[in-house]
């Protein structure tokens, strides 16, 4: 379904969330108080506007209500990113992404009223990290402070040619299998209990850190 989107802040980060959206056929309204940003993204977003978005009547003769999501991607200008938001809630708009420099950015924006707080640098960090340190974690995304989704290559022995309620894999592993990986085009989503697990094999599965540590120490 198209939804509607408003990014706030052209740089790298809400560049490349723009052209995402743009390519996934999304309408993009796109602001930056850059012109040369915004003539960059001219041809690229649905609409793009030279605006200063610490200014509350630009930004609701905008109509920023109107969008579903509102993208805030200012980086280093953390009182504008948070009167920014801090505005856009008031406005009612329906959902807030923004974008965090430290923790304690964070915590402000999500008290501003920020729906999901992003901090890239940190989240790219602690994913490329967990993939350095395991040979079975192909990817890691945390969820939050505890849980995360991960992929874990299945190279252990006793999971071989087994079903899920054969290893008896939420009691044991205390983890949710939301997809097995196999080999490079079948993705099986949601898999029943009696899915076997085959050798190579990616699990994707969704639980606490530790939970995913332990399953991937197993595969070792
Ligand atoms: P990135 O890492 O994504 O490149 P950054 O963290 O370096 O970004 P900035 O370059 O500080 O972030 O800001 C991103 C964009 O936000 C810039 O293009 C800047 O012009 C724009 N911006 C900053 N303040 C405002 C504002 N008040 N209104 C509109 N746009 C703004």
């Amino acid at each position: 379904m198209r939804k509607s989107f408003v990014i706030i802040g052209l740089g790298r980060f809400g560049g490349s969330v723009c052209r995402t959206l743009v390519e996934s056929d999304q309408e993009v309204l796109a602001i930056d108080s850059c012109e040369d940003r915004v003539n960059e993204y001219m041809n690229i977003a649905t609409h793009a506007v030279v605006a200063n978005a610490q200014d509350e009547t630009t930004l609701r003769s905008l109509g920023l209500r109107n969008f579903d999501h509102v993208i805030i991607a200012i980086g280093e200008d953390i009182q504008a990113s948070i009167l920014v938001t801090l505005m856009a809630k008031e406005m009612g708009v329906p959902r807030i992404t923004a974008k965090a420099q430290n923790e304690y950015h964070a915590r402000v924006l999500e008290k501003v009223g920020a729906d999901f707080v992003v901090h890239p640098e940190r989240d790219m960090g602690v994913r490329i990290a967990h993939k350095l340190t395991s040979n079975t974690m192909l990817d890691f995304i945390e969820l939050s402070e505890d849980y995360s989704l991960a992929e874990v290559k299945v190279t252990a022995k006793k999971f071989f040619n087994q079903t899920i309620e054969g290893v008896n894999f939420r009691r044991h592993y205390n983890l949710t299998i939301v997809a097995i990986r196999r080999g490079k085009h079948e993705l099986i989503v949601s898999p029943p209990a009696n899915q076997m697990i085959l050798e190579d094999d990616v699990l994707l599965v969704v639980g606490n850190n530790q939970d995913v540590d332990f399953l991937d120490n197993q595969m070792n």
